[in-house]
């Protein structure tokens, strides 16, 4: 079938003029028309553009041409704006919104040939961890359509697995790529702040947003990754230096490279399966000739608290501006203040609200010293603790998350428990640093289990090419669920 293509293999039978990219989109859409009712990892399926994008595809590549993606069918997450597509960040306050511009990031996949499929479900405004927190559906599991798929970029990691497209833009702010890839049985690589243009991202925590990349295997990561990264003059937090090539970085060899394994992120109350299968996967890296050590993070667990004010505090500045005046739909009072207030009240779910309400407060007169400013400085040593990991470390290995996928329902009424399913992810985040999730087993369950492979900022080829060796020497990525 067309859809168990990897990206890769789609891309060189595109090449060789065996399959074309009208085919190629017309089985993934067919694919998703018959099992995305299920899932819901779409909020909007945009097939006819896809179709007319792939027949210009086709017509490109019979001209000789050969763009990277030419003809390559993917899923975008929808808190990246799309010209002339709706974008509502999963939120009721920007249903209806069609953006006038095309971030950078999807613009540039654009250019390469690839071809949008639709725009996937997120936690609203990507606050969570499991897209229950959207305004429209949540999305399943496909491993276990009881069980979420984790977010907030649930809706691209369980398009990924469920074959509904060969990749997929998401965004993390705080584990959003990696922690749904950990549940779906896909990778995904959160790269450097700063590493990917943020213009076209709309904002939740800006010092913390950044765009990851999902894929069925690491090398499909890194040809995307080839085609978005790098400096934008639209984002002045957007690096200004080289990309290196990193499917060249893919060599396969990581003999005498070394990887530490950090004491606290084995934490009570992990799922032992979980353990069990992160250990198992040190042992895979030891096999193949990489050297090990124990190392210490000793800020680890003040990476929970400091990011929940931080990243708090950034949106409700961020979310200021949704107030039905300049985006969505307005509740109109006559006058402003109640306008407002009908519009935000009505739009934002009660996650959003929540964490508006945490951040200003973290933010007023007479708090900010003691939480904003003190978890700033905690921030500090958070990324102290990698810097000092990274003076004899490549790589850091660990679980991406403390447990496999949970079943709908379960936390959604336990803020603090569907937080902690991050408290692996977060401290790469509040750092800047790279990160990658890779499928490494299954429980008892038949849940995937995700293994977080942690890289020093801009250390992506590093980082990738640990991964890409680890799945060399192993099938767990090629595992597909039954849907
Ligand atoms: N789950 C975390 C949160 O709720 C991280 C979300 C993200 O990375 N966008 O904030």
């Amino acid at each position: 079938m067309l859809t168990d293509l990897t990206l890769a293999e789609a891309h060189a039978r595109l090449r060789a003029g065996e399959i074309t990219a009208v085919e190629l989109t017309q089985a993934h859409l067919d694919r998703i028309a018959a099992l995305d009712p299920q899932v819901c990892a779409y909020l909007i399926v945009t097939g006819e553009q896809a179709l007319e994008a792939a027949a210009q595809a086709d017509r490109r590549r019979q001209q000789g041409e050969d763009a990277p993606l030419l003809g390559i069918p993917l899923a975008i997450k929808d808190v990246l704006v799309t010209q002339g597509v709706p974008t509502t960040c999963g939120s009721r306050i920007l249903e209806g919104f069609i953006p006038p511009y095309t971030g950078t990031a999807v613009q540039r996949l654009f250019d390469a040939g690839a071809i949008m499929l639709g725009k996937t479900n997120t936690d609203e405004f990507a606050m969570g961890s499991s897209t229950e927190n959207s305004g429209y559906c949540t999305t399943h599991n496909p491993w276990d359509l009881d069980r979420v798929p984790g977010g907030s970029s649930g809706g691209s990691a369980a398009a990924v697995a469920g074959h509904m497209a060969l990749g997929a833009l998401g965004t993390d702010t705080g584990g959003s790529v990696r922690q749904p890839a950990a549940f779906c049985g896909v990778s995904a690589l959160k790269p450097s702040y700063g590493r990917i243009s943020r213009y076209g991202l709309i904002a939740f925590a800006s010092s913390l947003d950044q765009i990851g990349v999902f894929g069925r295997s690491v090398e499909d990561m890194a040809l995307l990754m080839n085609v978005i990264a790098g400096h934008d003059p639209q984002d002045s937090t957007s690096i200004d230096a080289p990309v290196p090539d990193y499917v060249a970085a893919l060599t396969g060899d990581i003999r005498g490279l070394r990887v530490g394994v950090p004491r606290e992120y084995f934490v009570e109350g992990m799922q032992p399966e979980v353990e069990h299968a992160v250990r198992a996967a040190i042992e895979q890296f030891t096999a193949l000739g990489a050297e090990i050590q124990e190392i210490s993070l000793p800020h680890t667990s003040y990476g929970l608290p400091v990011y929940y004010l931080i990243s708090a505090a950034e949106a409700s500045s961020n979310l200021a501006r949704f107030d039905g005046v300049r985006y969505g739909p307005r509740e109109s009072q006559g006058a402003m203040w109640p306008t407002y207030k009908a519009t935000r009240g009505h739009g934002f779910g009660a996650e959003v609200k929540r964490r508006i309400m945490l951040g200003t407060y973290a933010l007023s007169a007479g708090y900010y010293d003691a939480y904003y400013l003190k978890a700033q400085k905690v921030r500090t040593l958070v990324k102290q603790d990698f810097d000092r990991a990274f003076e004899s470390v490549d790589v850091i290995l660990s679980p991406t998350t403390p447990t496999t996928a949970f079943r709908i329902g379960e936390k959604v009424d336990d803020p603090l428990q569907m937080y902690l399913s991050d408290v692996l992810t977060l401290p790469a985040s509040l750092s800047g640093i790279a990160g990658v999730s890779v499928p490494c087993g299954f429980d008892a369950d038949g849940m995937p289990i995700g293994l977080q492979i942690t890289g020093a900022a801009f250390g992506e080829p590093t980082v990738l090419r640990a991964a890409h060796a680890y799945q060399q020497a192993t099938d767990w990525h090629r595992q597909s669920p039954a849907l």
